[in-house]
């Protein structure tokens, strides 16, 4: 019984999955695709203030005739594209924010808006999933469910005292009605080839949480630090003593990440300073590891500040990003098939990066699958890493997205939605 299930899972999509269809239709609005791209890229908007993209998101969906809530989450949109045939609901999602980086490259599409840039690829994210929509709709008549394309902003975090991004969509309802039972996303990047997808059945991702600490001190002349309190010392045995952390206490099979990124303190070489703060990122792979680091962080702080006599706070800047670990089963069910089918030998499974995603906080609602999408390539000269001010991606990896993206969504619905692929109620 088991395995007759397990074969018709493996070969039902191979049978019925239209992806001749997917893929021709894919190839056809290409042009599109790249042009949304570059327009996009040319007109990069930072967290929480897209704007235009947004707008322009919602414009394009509704004149594909779907149905679109915008704003959500401040300036995101979703669609929902209802199928002609009964069944599941499943989410695509594309982060659409960029970065505070001044662009240097010479593209005739680069940034017109001086000190932002697409940085991270969100601009070809967001073009692949206007295209993905089109291929399905498409193909709506014989779509067994219904899709909802989440654009998201604020993937590169709010600004500081502001709400946004994937935790944002989740509060405001994106994924509740219809309640959406799995979610499937992507990365672009220079770490796979054009031509390369990167998957995994588990970590994908770390996660992340910025904190900043303060040590504080009491500022007196340099040549007499007893009567005052010297930060300085203090801050560099914290930095010490939290690498400890690290390399000492927590189990060594488990990844993980503590920089500190940033240290100030002081105005002049024989002034005693009266406050050290620092800034860093800690990064995990594990929940259970991650909430364990931060709670000897705290420990550690306090204890150190107490042994000299000082105060110091550590404080985590937001809910920070949870780890992205797929959904084992949706990965087997239909992830990883989806993908081989797409990029063949190109469809490779990768070992989880330090990098981190706001992606995770849709787990909240439904399992996910998350994937990176090769964009090197070094015959064009294009490999620069993303967060830099040469990143581009090779437009060649837009088609593949595209049919990857609605290959997935299809596969789920086709397969019978969650039960369908195998996979517990929750
Ligand atoms: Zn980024
Ligand atoms: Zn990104």
């Amino acid at each position: 019984m088991q395995l007759l299930a397990l074969a018709f899972l493996a070969a039902a999509p191979a049978v019925a999955a239209p992806d001749a269809e997917i893929r021709a239709a894919a190839e056809r609005i290409t042009p599109a695709v790249v042009a949304v791209r570059r327009d996009l890229h040319a007109h990069p908007e930072l967290s929480n203030r897209e704007e235009r993209t947004g707008h322009l998101v919602a414009e394009r969906l509704r004149d594909l005739g779907l149905e679109v809530r915008y704003p959500v989450a401040k300036t995101g949109v979703v669609g929902i594209l209802r199928g002609g045939r009964p069944g599941g609901v499943v989410a695509l999602r594309a982060d659409i924010d960029a970065l505070p980086i001044d662009e240097t490259s010479d593209l005739p599409f680069r940034s017109q808006a001086k000190g932002v840039m697409h940085a991270c690829g969100h601009d070809a994210h967001t073009a692949m999933l206007l295209g993905a929509a089109e291929v399905l709709v498409g193909l709506r008549a014989r779509l067994p469910g219904t899709v909802v394309f989440l654009f998201q902003p604020a993937e590169e975090g709010a600004p500081e005292g502001e709400e946004g991004g994937a935790p944002l969509m989740v509060r405001e309802g994106a994924l509740d009605d219809p309640k959406v039972e799995a979610v499937f996303g992507l990365h672009v990047g220079s770490w796979a080839s054009v031509g390369q997808a990167g998957w995994s059945d588990g970590p994908i991702f770390a996660s992340s949480d910025t904190f900043t600490i303060a040590v504080e001190g009491k500022t007196v002349h340099g040549a007499q630090p007893h009567m005052g309190l010297d930060p300085i010392p203090v801050a560099a045995e914290m930095v010490q003593a939290l690498q400890l952390i690290v390399s000492r206490q927590i189990d060594g099979r488990q990844p993980r990440v503590l920089t500190i990124g940033r240290i100030q303190g002081g105005t002049r070489f024989n002034i005693i300073a009266d406050r050290v703060t620092m800034d860093g990122t800690v990064r995990t792979h594990d929940a259970t590891v991650r909430a364990e680091i931060k709670a000897r962080m705290a420990r550690t702080v306090k204890g150190v500040a107490e042994a000299h006599g000082t105060t110091a706070t550590l404080r985590f800047l937001d809910e920070g990003n949870p780890p992205t670990v797929n959904d084992a089963a949706l990965a087997k069910a239909v992830g990883v098939p989806a993908l081989q089918r797409v990029f063949g030998a190109g469809a490779v499974r990768v070992e989880p990066q330090m990098v981190a995603e706001d992606f995770p906080f849709f787990g909240q609602k439904a399992p996910y699958f998350y994937f990176l999408l090769g964009t090197r390539n070094d015959a064009k000269g294009i490999g620069s890493v993303n967060h830099t001010a040469t990143f581009d991606v090779d437009e060649d990896a837009l088609p593949l997205g595209v049919r990857a993206l609605a290959t997935l969504a299809w596969d789920f619905l086709r397969a019978g939605g969650r039960r369908g692929a195998g996979m517990a109620p929750r």
